[in-house]
């Protein structure tokens, strides 16, 4: 086929069709694809021709016939989708765009659910329903001449064009598409029962074509004497359908009866029931086998009455009636909705799907399935998905309403995590933008920029918010970490204790229930563990002098306040166990692994001992008392082992206007030994305390324990 004859041809299926634009088109396309072959040895554009002709065949407008021609030149040529869009415009370009992009994807898995993913993303990604027509046609075309390929490959298509191609022509109604790509699937995939079924019917021919006549005459005939003008042929079905039904049945070949069906077709609705009438008259109606389509149409829109009678020598024959709208649309479906559209005044995309889905529902109006009607709906209406395009051509599965960031998360959460910006279709949009199928989007990164709160509203994925989610997290534990690290770093420098290495930390993390040492800087971080817990892990005091109850509610009240450490401040400390020393007293302060100052009373033996074996460690202290501040001071006394004295002592005490703390007694052969503990104010009010409880009667001694006495006590 040549130009001259291909303009010949499609004017004869549409007048009003637009030459100057086919031309333009096909010169382009000549142009674009020179030098290059199909398999065949053909001239590429030949196939561009080819697949124009299967549109034009189906009635459909100019704008299809003419990205029919031109469809390959973005996949296959240098040409890009610019130049096709200043030359031919926004339609043309669109619909060749949607052509590319589905030529992108393949098809490889078998697996069903896979299948249906498949379709339903084609479906939703031709936003124009004259995109996967084309694809169609194109497909079409390859199967018609697929022999050319390499036998793999030839499996792969045709095993594509079955799963894929064949139910999407069934579901938009475009029966002799359906039919041709079946068969051409049947030829490639099981070639021995193809062409095994294609012989016996071939044998059959000539007994079917006299039983045919046999038909069609009378019918010819008893309808014109009603005065119906009537088109009647036999035809045969087509052979997949012989094949399934041979499979279906599970019968051999030669009881396969109806291998053919009489199609009368007449002008109107109202002669269809007529020659429905005459033919049951003419013959016995088969019981169940009618079916009225035109009531109820299929859910492809397929409009048509279905009998089979017994016919002549009573074998059973197949008739269906329709008019020859019903034809032109149980022939080309959805395609047949372009059909008288041009010429008149141009529809935007929307408002040509909105007719089509509006004649749909014209035809569901007497469905007695919901579930049919609804299921095709949902394919029409397009599916809760959307597939997008990285500028490399990889396709995105995304949910309906997914943003950028969505798309970003899915391509990497690095790129995720960086995404800075996106270029929808090349322009620059807000993050927020919902995406739709089709759409090519490009990331924009940046290494200083990172996920914020508000990113959670602008994701509709679960991964993409999991993700964000995570990194918050992740960030704000890092954040404490750091903190943590740094707290502890500086209590363990004012403790003048050296940051241990990380293995060492790794024990005291253990020890305090954190996993890691990281874990454990965050817990600091975020207060939830203290870094005097780290630290008196990493440097424990060295072994503590006393243990008693006494000493243990000094150690527990004591606290440390009320000291001055000369030139430091904020320095943690502690009074030794050995001595208490109150204000007054003369102190003296050393630094200690791991637990800051100790403050001991100057005439402490031990701080004696101290300061001659370590004097590099002593600090000087003085006393920083503020008003009302209390010291904790124990007094040790032997008494005369009487009834009340207990008591008596004890009141003594609370009469000086001093708090007792706690107390001990012990029987030790005729006296006992005591231990109080009490708070005072200064050394002077410790003195009067001691006076009195002198002074008590049965009392033997008492002094302040000393840190001597608390070591000869153990
Ligand atoms: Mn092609």
């Amino acid at each position: 086929m040549n130009l001259a004859e291909f303009i010949i041809r499609i004017e004869s299926f549409n007048a009003n069709v637009n030459i100057p634009l086919i031309r333009k088109a096909y010169e382009f396309s000549d142009n674009a694809h020179q030098g290059q072959k199909r398999q065949s040895g053909e001239p590429y554009v030949e196939h561009c021709l080819e697949v124009a002709f299967i549109l034009a065949e189906q009635h459909l407008d100019s704008a299809t016939i003419a990205a029919g021609l031109v469809h390959d030149i973005v996949e296959d040529t240098e040409v890009g989708l610019e130049e096709l869009r200043r030359d031919f415009g926004d339609e043309v370009a669109e619909l060749v765009d949607g052509v590319t992009k589905i030529g992108m994807v393949h098809f490889s898995s078998r697996e069903e659910q896979q299948v249906e993913y498949f379709r339903k993303m084609l479906l939703s990604m031709a936003r124009d329903i004259r995109v996967i027509l084309i694809k169609l046609a194109d497909r079409l075309h390859n199967m018609r001449t697929l022999e050319h390929l390499p036998p793999e490959r030839r499996k792969r298509i045709a095993q594509e064009t079955r799963d894929v191609y064949c139910p999407l022509a069934h579901r938009f109604g475009m029966a002799r598409t359906k039919v041709e790509l079946e068969d051409l699937s049947l030829k490639y995939l099981e070639p021995e029962v193809f062409f095994d079924i294609a012989e016996r019917i071939k044998e059959r021919k000539d007994e079917r074509e006299a039983y045919i006549d046999e038909v069609v005459g009378p019918i010819k005939e008893a309808l014109a004497e009603d005065g119906i003008a009537a088109t009647v042929y036999g035809r045969a079905k087509h052979l997949d359908s012989i094949h399934r039904k041979i499979q279906m049945r599970g019968v051999p070949f030669e009881q396969i009866y109806d291998l053919f069906a009489i199609r009368v077709i007449v002008n109107t609705e109202r002669e269809c029931y007529h020659a429905l009438g005459i033919l049951h008259a003419m013959w016995k109606p088969v019981a169940d086998r009618f079916h009225d389509y035109m009531a109820n149409p299929k859910p492809n829109g397929y409009r048509s009455l279905h009998t089979t009678v017994f016919g002549p020598q009573t074998r059973s024959v197949e008739i269906q009636i329709r008019t020859h709208q019903m034809h032109h649309v149980a022939e080309n479906g959805i395609a047949a909705h372009w059909l008288y559209k041009e010429g008149r005044q141009q529809m935007s995309r929307s408002d040509r799907q909105m007719v089509w889905l509006r004649d749909v529902l014209e035809w569901q109006r007497d469905m007695t399935n919901p579930s049919e009607f609804l299921e095709y709906l949902r394919i029409d209406l397009f599916s809760e998905d959307i597939f997008v395009f990285t500028p490399e051509g990889k396709l995105i599965h995304l949910p309906k309403g997914a943003g950028p960031l969505d798309f970003a998360f899915q391509i990497h959460t690095e790129v995720g995590i960086h995404c800075a910006g996106a270029k929808i279709n090349t322009r620059l949009q807000p993050l927020s933008t919902k995406l739709k199928s089709g759409d090519t989007v490009e990331i924009i990164t940046n290494a200083n920029r990172t996920p914020s709160h508000d990113w959670l509203k602008l994701t509709t994925t679960s991964s993409a918010r999991s993700k964000i989610r995570r990194w918050l997290k992740k960030a704000g534990f890092e954040s404490s970490v750091r903190l943590g690290r740094e707290i502890l770093a500086r209590k363990l420098r004012s403790e003048h204790v050296k940051m241990p290495p990380d293995d060492e930390l790794q024990g005291v993390a253990e020890q305090l229930n954190r996993k890691s040492v990281e874990d454990l800087l965050a817990a600091i971080g975020n207060g939830s563990t203290t870094a005097r817990a780290a630290l008196n892990l990493i440097a424990p005091e060295p072994e503590k002098e006393e243990t008693g109850f006494v000493s243990r509610v000094i150690e527990r009240i004591r606290g440390d306040k009320g000291i001055k450490v000369h030139g430091m401040d904020n320095m943690m400390f502690r009074f030794g166990g050995c001595c208490q020393p109150v204000p007054g007293e003369d102190i003296i302060g050393f630094i200690t692994r791991g637990r800051g100052v100790t403050i001991h009373s100057a005439e402490c033996p031990i701080a004696i001992d101290l300061q001659m074996q370590n004097p590099e460690r002593r600090i000087d202290v003085s006393w920083d008392t503020a008003r009302g501040q209390s010291f904790i001071v124990q007094l040790d006394m032997v008494v005369e082992d009487r009834k009340n004295i207990l008591r008596d002592i004890t009141e003594v005490i609370s009469d000086s206007d001093t708090n007792l703390r706690a107390a001990e007694m012990r029987a030790q052969d005729s006296t006992a030994l005591g231990k109080f503990v009490v708070e005072v104010s200064s050394l002077s009010h410790l003195n009067r305390i001691i006076d009195k409880v002198r002074k008590v009667k049965g009392v033997l001694s008492v002094v302040r324990a000393r840190g001597v006495d608390s070591r000869s006590e153990q």
